[in-house]
């Protein structure tokens, strides 16, 4: 499974996630500050 690390473009915040929670955050936003985020904010780990 693919892992991804987000970095939040608002809180900075720097997250370890899997494809799943790579969508989930795609679609509801970052898991901190709700901010909206993209797939560029997202980088293969
Ligand atoms: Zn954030």
């Amino acid at each position: 499974m693919s892992t991804y690390m987000f970095i939040c473009p608002d809180c900075k915040q720097e997250i370890e996630v899997n494809g799943s929670m790579r969508d989930a955050i795609l679609s509801s936003g970052c898991p901190v500050c709700t901010e909206a985020v993209e797939t560029a904010h997202f980088e293969c780990v």
